[in-house]
């Protein structure tokens, strides 16, 4: 029996992709030496330099505003700007504003929320600093749905350690078995969230392979529709799947046919 809903927030419920293209878009057109590099090598620079320096913000090494001038002074050398020439301040200061005015939750997350806390609380787990994830859910209205946010930067712990999600798990006071955890990193959601035992489900818009096709995850490719994505949270359409199944297979052994295909327990949501 699901008991509580545990969701990931930057690219689950929180289009931190969508917002983070808009303002990388926005510094490419405002920085002539950015031209020597296509938009697709800039942004793949980006994202390592962005990786780098989270990780060092996440072990308290540096600062946030330190990190997020560092991320443009790396991008602005990568790009060959001579140092007197463009202020990495400025760039990030660019990308700071395009990035906030264009905030905005990923479709059908409010609905889908709106939809699951009718039935059992929600708790959203990020690895992230804690003003930061808040607003985001204010700026979206997601945060009325949030029963318990739990950040890394908070715990001092970051996923995919079992340990963030028993902090989230004992604030919600619900035991692994009754959690489901909804994410769209494989390594950070997937394999945290069942490292502590909890059933997890891999939210995958692009329909990427699964890192271990052998476990047993289910997927979504969307949000929406939320009564049918609600299903799955709440273990209902796997357990209609295996009773389907099951009475299947019984009718075949019945008649002396046994089922040569096991049941992988997944099932895809897709748009409508
Ligand atoms: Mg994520």
């Amino acid at each position: 029996m699901t008991r509580a809903a545990l969701f990931d927030l930057d690219d689950t419920l929180f289009d931190h992709r969508g917002c983070a293209h808009a303002a990388l878009s926005a510094v490419y057109e405002s920085q002539s030496c950015f031209q020597s590099m296509t938009f697709a090598a800039l942004e793949q620079a980006h994202a390592d330099f962005l990786e780098q320096l989270h990780a060092e913000v996440m072990l308290g090494r540096v600062s946030v505003d330190v990190a997020r001038i560092e991320r443009f002074r790396r991008l602005l050398h990568a790009a060959g700007a001579n140092a007197a020439g463009e202020d990495p301040a400025a760039v990030a200061l660019l990308y700071r504003d395009t990035y906030r005015q264009r905030r905005r939750a990923v479709a059908g997350a409010a609905a889908l929320m709106a939809a699951v806390k009718r039935h059992v609380p929600i708790g959203v787990v990020s690895n992230n600093v804690l003003d930061e994830q808040q607003e985001k859910l204010r700026i979206c209205g997601l945060d009325q749905f949030v029963d318990e946010l739990v950040v890394s930067a908070e715990v001092g712990v970051s996923k995919p350690d079992p340990e963030i999600f028993r902090v989230a798990m004992n604030r919600l006071g619900v035991s692994a078995q009754q959690t489901v955890m909804v994410g769209d990193s494989w390594a950070a959601d997937i394999e945290g969230a069942r490292a502590a035992g909890i059933r997890a489900i891999w939210f995958n818009p692009t329909g990427a392979v699964a890192p271990d096709s052998a476990a047993d995850v289910e997927q979504l490719r969307s949000l929406e529709p939320a009564d049918e994505v609600l299903r799955v949270i709440l273990g209902k359409a796997r357990t209609e799947s295996r009773r389907r199944a099951a009475s299947s297979n019984g009718r075949r052994c019945l008649s002396g046919n046994w089922p040569v295909r096991n049941f992988a327990g997944r099932r895809r949501v897709r748009s409508s």
